[in-house]
């Protein structure tokens, strides 16, 4: 388990840029956090390293983003797979195809309010967790499952 702190969104945004160095292809990276604890400024981080087109914008209504990596060959991760739960449930996402796109051989899912799809969830895979310690402060804890 690693612990960071951050103090601006700046912070957060290249701490997601230091993390996206590590991800491996097929890998399901999980957000928690209150509104506005940082979810997205973390993954505007992650998917800026990744090679993703922006704009990146939040997956709230449309449920789930995805991106082509034209020039993200050299580790394999050519999809990445954004993905919000908070308006739906577990039955909702695996129609979807959620489960589809965490078996993706060269696919990374990004999913946040991964609560909502407790009874779904693979149990490999990453949890990032976004605490608010003070307005500009803020505690990310990163833990590897299984
Ligand atoms: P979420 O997606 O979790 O709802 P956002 O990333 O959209 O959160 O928003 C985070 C908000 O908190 C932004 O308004 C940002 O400016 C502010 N903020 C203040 N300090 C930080 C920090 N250390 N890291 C990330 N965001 C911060
Ligand atoms: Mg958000």
């Amino acid at each position: 388990m690693m612990i960071y702190h951050t103090h601006s969104k700046e912070e957060t945004r290249a701490l997601g840029r230091a993390l996206a160095q590590e991800f491996l292809p097929k890998t399901l990276v999980t957000f928690s956090g209150d509104l506005g604890a940082g979810k997205t400024t973390l993954i505007q981080g992650l998917l800026e390293a990744l090679g993703a087109r922006p704009p990146y914008p939040s997956p709230t209504f449309v449920l789930m983003n995805e991106y082509r990596l034209p020039s993200n060959t050299e580790k394999g991760i050519e999809r990445v797979y954004h993905a919000d739960a908070y308006r739906v449930g577990a039955t909702d996402f695996e129609r979807l195809g959620f489960l589809e796109w965490c078996e993706d051989s060269a696919g990374i899912v990004l999913l946040e309010w991964p609560e909502r799809l407790a009874e779904i969830l693979p149990p490999r895979r990453m949890d990032i967790l976004i605490e608010t310690l003070a307005e500009n402060e803020r505690k990310i804890t990163v833990q590897q499952r299984d």
